[in-house]
């Protein structure tokens, strides 16, 4: 199996090539068809079997592919404050709509995701990843979400004061991937995660990544997903 078979785009394998990459680990051989199908994933797998690019090739794939469509509908927040300005309105702040949400514990792995996200996105022109962290000073992040980027990679606390600030808008977000659910529950994010996927269109796709599926995890996954497809490498 290579990664052509798999449905990829050709600007997403040629970063592959470039990083690379020659074929898919059993992780990503099973989650990216499945994915790109629209499905709902739950996946035990840990670090290091290629699950980043299991969650991340294929939510590319589709933000690229259906570019063309989400930039016919709505106006950028760019677009939105130069016509509030040709009006003579003072330029207000407009909500950042990703169409992508990344939770993961730490800020270590948020970075890492993000990267990597460069990585795979270096020929798909306006996918850009943007990482909402705890200790970053908020004029840097609020420059980063007037950018309105298509991706976010968040810890959750930071995420929580942005959307209850009004910086954040999921009214269009497509897809949310909870990456190490089990460490993020250990750390206390319940609540957070709550509270963040409620914020989140019922129609989204989502994908949760964990050590285990058992216990508490399992429990918050069955109450976020809709038939999902289990995977366990
Ligand atoms: P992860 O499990 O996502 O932390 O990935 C572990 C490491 O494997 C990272 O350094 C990735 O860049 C690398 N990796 C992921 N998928 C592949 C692949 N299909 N072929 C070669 N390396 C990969």
């Amino acid at each position: 199996m290579n990664f052509e078979e798999l449905g990829l785009h050709v600007n997403i394998i040629r970063a592959l090539t470039d990083a690379g990459y020659t074929q898919p680990t059993p992780v990503q051989e099973q989650a990216i068809p499945a994915a790109i199908n629209g499905r709902d994933l739950l996946v035990s797998s840990q670090t290091g079997s290629g699950k980043t690019a299991a969650f991340m090739l294929p939510a590319l794939h589709k933000l690229a592919t259906a570019e063309v469509i989400s930039y016919t509908n709505a106006k950028t927040p760019n677009q939105e404050r130069q016509s509030a300005r040709s009006r003579g309105d003072r330029p207000r702040f407009v909500a950042a709509k990703p169409k992508m949400l990344v939770l993961t514990p730490t800020r270590e792995l948020a970075l890492q995701v993000t990267t990597a996200t460069d990585k795979y996105s270096a020929y798909t022109r306006r996918l850009k990843a943007v990482s909402i962290l705890g200790g970053m000073p908020y004029p840097k992040q609020m420059q980063l979400l007037s950018r309105n980027p298509e991706i976010l990679v968040a810890t959750p606390g930071r995420l929580i004061d942005h959307m209850e600030s009004g910086k954040i808008d999921f009214s269009e977000l497509q897809m949310l991937v909870l990456d190490e659910a089990d460490r993020m529950l250990d750390m206390g994010f319940i609540d957070d995660i709550e509270k963040i996927v409620a914020a989140t269109p019922p129609t989204r796709q989502t994908m949760l990544f964990s050590a285990t599926l058992d216990g508490v995890v399992g429990n918050m996954a069955k109450r976020i997903t809709t038939e999902p497809m289990v995977i366990q490498i």
